[in-house]
């Protein structure tokens, strides 16, 4: 057991990173955030911030030393890194869970090898017949670049001929996935906790609504049914069972007009659709993520009050009409009693930017996702 008091490390200081750290903190633990950027949001918290490329093997080894464990934020960090980390000190969850985490193909094959159910996908290789694969695996489709994609980036629907052709044209030369495009009813996510005891905990299902690809609204518990929602949960404690999971797993699932449940992405770390549980939650999924690395109990994932949250994108600081960047009108979010806000700290506001979220708290998820709505609405307006 890795006792309060000590440093854990964390590869990565964005807002997820921010939130782990705020959470160890308040446990009495001591925080080392390792970003190339020295300004990161996590680094206005951390004890110590080292900066430096995730491939600088000599820094990587002095941050890895002053850290009794170490995890991560994201998945595009190289792997080869993280041998040395594993070398010096704990990494969890393992670096064998982001290897198959952090590559789309990798990632499919290894639910289809272990027979979890799965978006149905084709592999591309560099050079192969893309076009070819596409109309195989049957228009539309979805064409995704095998490494480094997230929030909708290097994906594209191919519905005709002619979209086709630009999917041709955009994957020339990478290695990609094909994939069926699934008619969903709507997104869920299951995030499950796992210690190295073995002893598994699931947050409730959130049911997820993505505008642009980008997370807009997570709604806890999911409006679906109580057999849905516990084969969700089930799901996601097998995914984290068969990986051996230690730490935290966000499961990304698209629920069918059938009603089948298809496993769409997975995320070993916090996860954007989780945040709801810092202010909805009997236990945070950052608080959950360091009791889980450090072998301390895992906290109770359930739900104190049904909860949206909503993210707080940098668009919401540029006005349409005149592309000027105004700060927007906090009041409406910290005037409301069920409401709460979180912002990253970063500096510079950009279009898909994820800045900060605010969580809305009701006797309902409908009641709460009315107000979550209208609040969104007014912050966006009330730019002046
Ligand atoms: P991803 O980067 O794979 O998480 O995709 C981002 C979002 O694009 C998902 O949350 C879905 O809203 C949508 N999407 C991705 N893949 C598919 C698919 N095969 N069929 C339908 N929608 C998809």
């Amino acid at each position: 057991m890795i006792l309060p008091g000590s440093t854990l490390g964390v590869l990565g200081g964005g807002q997820l990173g921010r939130m782990f750290a705020q959470a160890a903190q308040s446990l009495g633990y001591r925080v080392h955030v390792f970003d190339p950027a020295a300004d990161c949001p996590a680094s206005a918290i951390a004890n110590r911030t080292f900066t430096a490329d995730y491939r600088n093997l000599e820094e990587l080894t002095t941050f890895a030393r002053s850290c009794a464990v170490v995890t991560y934020e994201f998945e595009n960090i190289p792997v080869e890194p993280l041998w040395k980390i594993e070398s010096l000190t704990h990494l969890l969850p393992h670096s064998s869970v982001l290897e198959t985490c952090q590559n789309r193909l990798r990632e499919k094959t290894w639910l289809k090898k272990n027979g979890f159910p799965h978006v149905p996908f084709a592999e591309v290789e560099v050079n192969d017949d893309l076009a070819g694969t596409a109309r195989r695996v049957g228009l539309p489709c979805v064409v995704k670049t095998a490494d480094f994609g997230y929030d909708g980036k290097g994906q594209k629907k191919a519905t005709d001929e002619v979209s086709l052709a630009a999917a041709v044209q955009a994957f020339a030369g990478q290695r990609a996935v094909v994939e069926r495009f699934i008619d969903f009813k709507c997104e869920l996510s299951a995030i499950v906790a796992r210690s190295a005891a073995g002893i598994a905990r699931v947050f409730p299902i959130g049911e997820n609504i993505h505008t642009k690809h980008i997370l807009d609204f997570s709604i806890v518990p999911a409006r679906v049914s109580a057999a849905v929602a516990r084969e969700a949960e089930a799901l996601a404690m097998a995914i984290a069972e068969r990986m051996e999971l230690v730490g935290l797993l966000a499961v990304e699932l698209f629920l069918t007009d059938r009603g089948e449940l298809l496993v769409n992405e997975l995320a070993p770390r916090p996860h954007n659709s989780g945040h709801w549980s810092l202010d909805g939650g009997r236990t945070s999924q950052f608080e959950q993520h360091v009791r889980a690395i450090c072998g301390l109990p895992l906290g109770d994932p359930g739900v104190r009050e049904p909860s949206v949250m909503v993210n707080i994108l940098g668009d919401t600081w540029i006005v349409p009409e005149t592309g000027k960047v105004l700060t927007p009108d906090w009041s409406v979010i910290l005037n409301h009693p069920r409401a709460k806000l979180h912002l990253y700290g970063k500096q510079e506001p950009r279009v898909g930017r994820k800045m900060g979220h605010f969580t809305v708290t009701d006797d309902t998820a409908d009641a709460a996702l009315e107000t979550a709505r209208a609040l969104k609405a007014q912050l966006g307006a009330g730019r002046g």
